[in-house]
Protein backbone atom coordinates (compact mmCIF):
# COMPACT_ATOMS: atom_id res chain seq x y z
CA UNK A 1 0.00 0.00 0.00
CA UNK A 2 1.52 3.64 -1.07
CA UNK A 3 2.50 5.75 2.28
CA UNK A 4 -0.50 7.71 3.36
CA UNK A 5 -0.84 11.44 2.58
CA UNK A 6 -1.53 14.23 4.92
CA UNK A 7 -2.05 17.40 3.48
CA UNK A 8 -2.60 20.95 4.35
CA UNK A 9 -4.64 23.52 2.86
CA UNK A 10 -3.95 26.76 4.02
CA UNK A 11 -6.52 28.80 2.32
CA UNK A 12 -6.40 31.93 2.27
CA UNK A 13 -3.81 32.73 5.28
CA UNK A 14 -0.49 33.46 6.28
CA UNK A 15 1.71 36.31 5.09
CA UNK A 16 5.82 35.93 4.11
CA UNK A 17 6.80 36.00 7.67
CA UNK A 18 4.16 33.23 9.01
CA UNK A 19 3.96 31.13 6.02
CA UNK A 20 7.60 30.85 6.19
CA UNK A 21 8.10 30.29 10.04
CA UNK A 22 5.39 27.40 9.82
CA UNK A 23 6.96 25.51 6.94
CA UNK A 24 10.53 25.76 8.44
CA UNK A 25 9.34 24.42 11.60
CA UNK A 26 7.45 21.48 9.84
CA UNK A 27 11.25 21.20 8.33
CA UNK A 28 12.47 21.11 11.90
CA UNK A 29 10.21 18.46 12.93
CA UNK A 30 10.45 16.16 10.24
CA UNK A 31 13.86 16.14 10.26
CA UNK A 32 14.41 15.45 13.71
CA UNK A 33 11.74 13.00 13.77
CA UNK A 34 10.80 11.40 10.08
CA UNK A 35 7.15 10.32 9.73
CA UNK A 36 5.57 7.01 8.41
CA UNK A 37 3.12 9.41 6.05
CA UNK A 38 3.54 11.52 3.24
CA UNK A 39 3.46 15.78 4.34
CA UNK A 40 2.08 17.97 1.57
CA UNK A 41 1.55 21.76 2.40
CA UNK A 42 -0.01 23.88 -0.20
CA UNK A 43 -0.03 28.09 0.96
CA UNK A 44 -1.22 30.78 -0.64
CA UNK A 45 0.39 31.30 -4.40
CA UNK A 46 2.02 34.14 -2.75
CA UNK A 47 4.21 31.73 -0.40
CA UNK A 48 4.69 29.30 -2.71
CA UNK A 49 7.87 30.52 -3.25
CA UNK A 50 8.74 31.51 0.07
CA UNK A 51 8.15 28.31 1.45
CA UNK A 52 9.80 26.02 -1.35
CA UNK A 53 12.79 27.63 0.52
CA UNK A 54 11.74 27.03 3.73
CA UNK A 55 11.25 23.05 3.25
CA UNK A 56 13.87 22.59 0.51
CA UNK A 57 15.75 19.21 1.07
CA UNK A 58 12.85 18.16 4.06
CA UNK A 59 10.58 15.56 1.99
CA UNK A 60 7.89 17.72 2.33
CA UNK A 61 5.73 17.96 -1.04
CA UNK A 62 4.52 21.67 -1.84
CA UNK A 63 0.87 22.40 -3.60
CA UNK A 64 -0.88 24.91 -5.35
CA UNK A 65 -4.73 25.31 -3.82
CA UNK A 66 -6.39 25.78 -7.47
CA UNK A 67 -4.98 26.00 -10.96
CA UNK A 68 -6.39 26.91 -14.47
CA UNK A 69 -7.93 24.53 -16.73
CA UNK A 70 -5.91 26.35 -20.15
CA UNK A 71 -2.08 26.44 -20.13
CA UNK A 72 -1.93 29.72 -20.22
CA UNK A 73 -3.12 32.77 -22.04
CA UNK A 74 -5.81 35.73 -21.39
CA UNK A 75 -6.52 34.69 -18.07
CA UNK A 76 -6.34 37.99 -15.43
CA UNK A 77 -5.73 36.92 -12.16
CA UNK A 78 -5.51 32.86 -13.14
CA UNK A 79 -2.41 30.70 -12.38
CA UNK A 80 -1.35 28.28 -14.80
CA UNK A 81 -0.27 24.66 -13.59
CA UNK A 82 3.04 24.67 -14.99
CA UNK A 83 3.46 27.82 -13.27
CA UNK A 84 3.10 25.79 -10.40
CA UNK A 85 5.55 23.30 -11.19
CA UNK A 86 8.15 25.74 -12.12
CA UNK A 87 7.66 26.95 -8.01
CA UNK A 88 8.56 23.58 -7.06
CA UNK A 89 4.91 21.84 -6.55
CA UNK A 90 4.03 18.42 -7.26
CA UNK A 91 0.08 18.60 -6.88
CA UNK A 92 -2.14 20.63 -6.57
CA UNK A 93 -5.98 21.35 -5.14
CA UNK A 94 -9.05 21.06 -7.57
CA UNK A 95 -12.64 21.40 -6.81
CA UNK A 96 -12.28 22.39 -3.55
CA UNK A 97 -15.60 23.16 -2.30
CA UNK A 98 -15.29 26.87 -1.37
CA UNK A 99 -14.59 27.05 -5.25
CA UNK A 100 -17.59 24.53 -6.32
CA UNK A 101 -19.99 25.84 -4.64
CA UNK A 102 -18.46 29.36 -3.72
CA UNK A 103 -17.35 30.26 -7.14
CA UNK A 104 -19.59 28.30 -8.78
CA UNK A 105 -17.18 25.89 -10.47
CA UNK A 106 -18.89 22.98 -12.14
CA UNK A 107 -17.57 19.23 -12.67
CA UNK A 108 -16.30 20.36 -16.70
CA UNK A 109 -14.09 22.97 -14.83
CA UNK A 110 -12.68 20.73 -12.19
CA UNK A 111 -11.67 18.28 -15.16
CA UNK A 112 -10.38 20.48 -17.05
CA UNK A 113 -8.05 21.70 -14.17
CA UNK A 114 -6.94 17.96 -13.27
CA UNK A 115 -6.53 17.30 -16.87
CA UNK A 116 -4.20 20.37 -17.26
CA UNK A 117 -2.16 19.63 -13.65
CA UNK A 118 -1.64 16.07 -14.71
CA UNK A 119 -0.37 17.35 -18.60
CA UNK A 120 2.50 19.29 -16.61
CA UNK A 121 3.23 16.05 -14.30
CA UNK A 122 1.25 17.57 -10.84
CA UNK A 123 -0.59 15.53 -9.28
CA UNK A 124 -4.45 17.00 -8.95
CA UNK A 125 -6.08 16.53 -5.70
CA UNK A 126 -9.80 16.28 -6.92
CA UNK A 127 -12.37 17.37 -4.49
CA UNK A 128 -15.91 15.77 -3.90
CA UNK A 129 -18.42 15.67 -1.53
CA UNK A 130 -22.29 16.59 -0.62
CA UNK A 131 -24.03 19.15 0.97
CA UNK A 132 -25.74 18.96 3.86
CA UNK A 133 -28.78 19.07 1.97
CA UNK A 134 -27.41 16.08 -0.04
CA UNK A 135 -26.68 14.18 2.43
CA UNK A 136 -30.40 14.84 4.08
CA UNK A 137 -32.17 13.35 0.95
CA UNK A 138 -30.03 10.41 0.53
CA UNK A 139 -27.88 11.26 -2.09
CA UNK A 140 -24.48 11.60 -1.09
CA UNK A 141 -23.39 8.75 -2.73
CA UNK A 142 -25.21 9.43 -5.83
CA UNK A 143 -23.21 13.25 -5.52
CA UNK A 144 -19.96 11.98 -4.88
CA UNK A 145 -19.77 8.95 -7.22
CA UNK A 146 -21.17 11.39 -9.99
CA UNK A 147 -18.55 14.18 -9.17
CA UNK A 148 -15.94 11.52 -9.59
CA UNK A 149 -17.29 10.56 -13.18
CA UNK A 150 -17.25 14.22 -14.14
CA UNK A 151 -14.51 15.21 -12.60
CA UNK A 152 -11.34 12.80 -12.78
CA UNK A 153 -9.87 12.61 -16.08
CA UNK A 154 -10.21 9.90 -18.52
CA UNK A 155 -6.61 8.92 -18.63
CA UNK A 156 -5.88 9.57 -14.48
CA UNK A 157 -2.04 7.67 -13.65
CA UNK A 158 -1.40 10.51 -11.57
CA UNK A 159 -4.60 11.40 -9.09
CA UNK A 160 -5.60 11.77 -5.53
CA UNK A 161 -9.07 12.00 -4.49
CA UNK A 162 -10.53 13.94 -1.78
CA UNK A 163 -13.98 13.35 0.14
CA UNK A 164 -14.78 16.23 1.99
CA UNK A 165 -18.80 16.91 2.92
CA UNK A 166 -19.45 20.39 2.52
CA UNK A 167 -20.72 20.45 6.01
CA UNK A 168 -18.02 19.40 7.29
CA UNK A 169 -15.47 21.70 6.03
CA UNK A 170 -14.87 24.40 8.93
CA UNK A 171 -17.72 23.60 10.92
CA UNK A 172 -16.52 20.52 13.57
CA UNK A 173 -19.04 18.18 12.75
CA UNK A 174 -17.16 15.42 11.33
CA UNK A 175 -19.52 12.17 9.56
CA UNK A 176 -19.71 8.72 11.06
CA UNK A 177 -16.71 6.53 10.67
CA UNK A 178 -19.57 4.27 8.84
CA UNK A 179 -20.70 6.89 6.42
CA UNK A 180 -17.00 7.92 5.70
CA UNK A 181 -16.33 4.39 4.85
CA UNK A 182 -19.14 3.98 2.40
CA UNK A 183 -18.04 6.83 0.50
CA UNK A 184 -14.88 5.65 0.10
CA UNK A 185 -15.61 2.49 -0.46
CA UNK A 186 -17.87 4.04 -3.36
CA UNK A 187 -15.20 6.29 -4.92
CA UNK A 188 -13.07 3.14 -4.83
CA UNK A 189 -15.28 1.42 -6.91
CA UNK A 190 -16.01 3.84 -9.76
CA UNK A 191 -12.34 4.32 -10.08
CA UNK A 192 -12.32 0.80 -10.22
CA UNK A 193 -14.64 0.60 -12.61
CA UNK A 194 -14.03 3.29 -14.81
CA UNK A 195 -10.98 5.13 -14.24
CA UNK A 196 -8.38 1.75 -14.11
CA UNK A 197 -5.80 3.55 -14.81
CA UNK A 198 -6.04 5.46 -11.11
CA UNK A 199 -7.76 1.99 -9.17
CA UNK A 200 -5.16 2.45 -6.92
CA UNK A 201 -5.26 6.58 -6.14
CA UNK A 202 -5.35 7.70 -2.60
CA UNK A 203 -8.46 8.75 -1.44
CA UNK A 204 -8.10 11.45 1.51
CA UNK A 205 -11.14 12.16 3.97
CA UNK A 206 -10.95 16.43 4.43
CA UNK A 207 -13.50 18.20 7.03
CA UNK A 208 -12.80 19.23 10.56
CA UNK A 209 -9.78 16.89 10.86
CA UNK A 210 -8.05 17.17 14.13
CA UNK A 211 -5.40 15.80 16.29
CA UNK A 212 -8.12 14.65 18.43
CA UNK A 213 -9.74 12.35 15.62
CA UNK A 214 -7.31 11.74 12.91
CA UNK A 215 -5.99 8.61 14.41
CA UNK A 216 -9.99 7.26 14.10
CA UNK A 217 -10.08 8.54 11.16
CA UNK A 218 -7.31 7.55 9.53
CA UNK A 219 -8.30 3.62 11.11
CA UNK A 220 -11.15 3.61 8.58
CA UNK A 221 -10.83 1.52 5.45
CA UNK A 222 -9.73 2.70 2.22
CA UNK A 223 -8.81 6.48 3.87
CA UNK A 224 -5.31 6.83 2.93
CA UNK A 225 -4.81 10.09 4.39
CA UNK A 226 -6.36 13.38 5.13
CA UNK A 227 -6.74 17.06 3.74
CA UNK A 228 -6.89 19.35 6.45
CA UNK A 229 -7.73 23.15 6.32
CA UNK A 230 -7.99 24.86 9.96
CA UNK A 231 -5.36 22.51 11.73
CA UNK A 232 -2.73 22.84 9.28
CA UNK A 233 -2.07 26.50 10.45
CA UNK A 234 -0.45 25.27 13.61
CA UNK A 235 2.22 23.54 13.14
CA UNK A 236 2.01 21.31 16.55
CA UNK A 237 -1.25 20.64 15.72
CA UNK A 238 -0.74 19.54 11.72
CA UNK A 239 2.18 17.09 13.40
CA UNK A 240 0.07 15.62 15.45
CA UNK A 241 -2.09 14.71 12.90
CA UNK A 242 0.78 14.03 10.59
CA UNK A 243 1.95 11.58 13.79
CA UNK A 244 -0.95 9.74 14.03
CA UNK A 245 -0.31 8.15 10.70
CA UNK A 246 2.12 5.71 12.99
C1 LIG B 1 -10.47 22.04 3.78
O1 LIG B 1 -10.60 23.23 3.61
O2 LIG B 1 -10.07 21.31 2.84
C2 LIG B 1 -10.75 21.48 5.09
C3 LIG B 1 -10.80 20.20 5.22
O3 LIG B 1 -10.96 22.40 6.11
P1 LIG B 1 -11.12 22.08 7.67
O4 LIG B 1 -10.09 21.03 8.04
O5 LIG B 1 -10.86 23.37 8.36
O6 LIG B 1 -12.49 21.57 7.87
Amino acid sequence: MARRLIAGNWKMNGLRADGTQLAGDLADRIAAEPLTCDLLICPPFTLLADVADAIDGSGIALGGQDCHGAAKGAFTGSVAAAMLVDLGCSHVIVGHSERRHGLGEDDETVLAKAAAAQAVGLTPIVCVGETAGERDAGSALDVVSRQVRHSVPANSGRLVVAYEPVWAIGTGRVPTSDDIAAVHAEIRAVLRADRPDAAAALILYGGSAKPDNAAEILAIDEVGGLLVGGASLTAADFWAIATSCD
